[in-house]
């Protein structure tokens, strides 16, 4: 039951909280309801949880029109003709990961008059996504994506290879936190899923990506 998922969600990020000395209130739960239906998600909604995020333009616009009061993210890999439906419905954009892109959001954006939060997807490892900066080009890109004025960027994000123990997962978070300690101290960072999000709070995560630990029975 998602009831009881969630549940049980909020006491584990509660406990890695505590673990790491952190305030739980201030970890933000993005709930990924990628394949899930409508009414697997009203449920959520009705549970209370205010932050949904697709990984497809198209099933979120969809979404989006049947949960309008919820606020929408995109988390996954975007595509150009994309961006101009993105940046109607979405209120943070974690997954920018090339700088061609970045200019895209920030052209679209200016056409609506929108500053367009986002995050910087980048790559820690080779094996979990075709996706996303290594880190030399977004230290190269950064000067001319912080110059984009449509443009917010307040933070992070990597997705961590699937490894058998979360454990294995702690390398790569504490990568993408130390790439963010250096660049600027105030940024957030996205990290976490559903097999691995314990270990993404310990090593600093700000907001956290759920989505079969929500959903699964
Ligand atoms: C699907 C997805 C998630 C959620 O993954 P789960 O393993 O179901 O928790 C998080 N982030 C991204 C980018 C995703 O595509």
């Amino acid at each position: 039951m998602i009831k009881d998922n969630l549940q049980s969600v909020s006491k584990r990020i509660a406990d890695a909280c505590l673990r790491s000395k952190r305030d739980a209130q201030k970890i933000v739960l993005v709930c990924v309801t990628k394949g899930q239906t409508i009414t697997k998600i009203q449920e959520v909604v009705d549970l209370g949880l205010k932050y949904f995020a697709e990984n497809k333009v198209q099933e979120a616009l969809l979404k989006y029109q049947k949960f309008p009061q919820s606020i929408w993210q995109m988390v996954g890999h975007l595509q150009t003709n994309k961006v101009k439906a993105a940046v109607e419905i979405f209120d943070l954009i974690h997954s920018v990961d090339s700088l061609e892109l970045a200019k895209e959001i920030n052209k679209q954006a200016a056409k609506i008059n929108k500053i367009q939060n986002v995050l910087l997807e980048v790559k820690t490892s080779w094996e979990a996504t075709k996706f996303g900066f290594n880190v030399q080009d977004l230290i190269k890109a950064l000067l001319e994506i912080k110059a984009l004025s449509n443009l917010c960027v307040q933070g992070l994000m990597t997705i961590a290879p699937a490894v058998s123990r979360a454990e294995d997962s702690r390398f790569y978070f504490k990568q993408l936190r130390l790439l963010r300690d250096e660049i600027n101290p105030a940024w957030l960072l996205s990290m976490g899923m559903s097999d691995d999000f314990e270990v993404a709070i310990e090593e600093g995560a700000d907001m956290i990506r759920l989505g079969r630990v929500i959903f699964d029975d």
